[in-house]
């Protein structure tokens, strides 16, 4: 199989820490395709109402100003800046900031949200219409772009999503300990199954990939294999 077949959108989908985002960013290396990973809008979106004081139970409030701000997503070198991209809120580098355990905490809300998604898929759109994207979330393949010629959903324990996320925490100085890592886990993803706008679930044509006790690696090129049955 080569990997010039491969379709031009690549949807992942899954729950926090499910390893979407490394065997994401794996892929789209590999492919040389554009990596998105809209979780961090919806960060940013929580992010810039905490800094700025905007009420997060206001639902006007929230979506005015998800209307209102300017993200920017560029690519970045994980070995000098230690992330896969660079996030920016009207300019300003947001990126560490919206991994901390208080966005973590309101992000959920904020994604609920009729109005703030329609903004942030309207912009996820506009990556997804120039192609070679691989673009990871929890609606990519539902409602994102459910054109998308290939959809996977990845999934793992809420034990072991909490420990990837508490290692990650670690290595990046962040003592938040593992109970109310794996608590904040089950509660985003009954949030995110449980809502109402296009909550968490895997498209009916995606392929379910369980990545529990697996390294990154096998489960790409576990990907890089399936591709040869969802081709035309
Ligand atoms: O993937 P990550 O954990 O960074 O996503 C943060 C939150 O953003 C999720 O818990 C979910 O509430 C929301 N989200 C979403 N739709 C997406 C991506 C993320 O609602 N496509």
């Amino acid at each position: 199989m080569s990997e010039h077949n491969f379709p031009a959108a690549i949807a992942i989908d899954g729950p926090a820490a499910s390893g979407k985002t490394t065997v994401g960013k794996m892929l789209a290396d590999r492919l040389g395709y554009l990596f998105l990973d809209t979780g961090s809008m919806y960060r940013a979106a929580t992010f810039a109402a905490l800094q700025r004081g905007v009420d997060i139970d206001n639902e006007l409030a929230i979506v005015a100003l998800a209307e209102q701000i300017d993200i920017e997503i560029t690519n970045a070198d994980e070995q000098t800046d230690g992330y896969y991209y660079l996030v920016y809120v009207d300019g300003e580098d947001v990126t560490q900031a919206i991994r901390t355990q208080v966005v973590d905490r309101h992000v959920s809300q904020v994604s609920a949200y009729a109005g703030v998604r329609q903004q942030m898929v309207k912009l996820q759109r506009q990556y997804g219409e120039r192609g070679r994207v691989v673009m990871v979330g929890r609606d990519i393949g539902t409602v994102v772009l459910p054109q998308a010629p290939l959809k996977l959903y990845i999934i793992a324990s809420a034990e072991e999503r909490a420990r990837r996320r508490w290692l990650e925490r670690q290595a990046k100085g962040d003592s938040t300990p593992y109970e109310t890592i794996l608590a904040d886990v089950i509660r985003r993803d009954k949030i995110d199954s449980g809502r109402e706008h296009s909550p968490l679930r895997p498209a009916e044509d995606a392929v379910i990939i369980d990545s529990s006790g697996r390294d990154p690696d096998l489960v790409l090129e576990e990907i890089l294999r399936l591709s040869c049955f969802t081709m035309p």
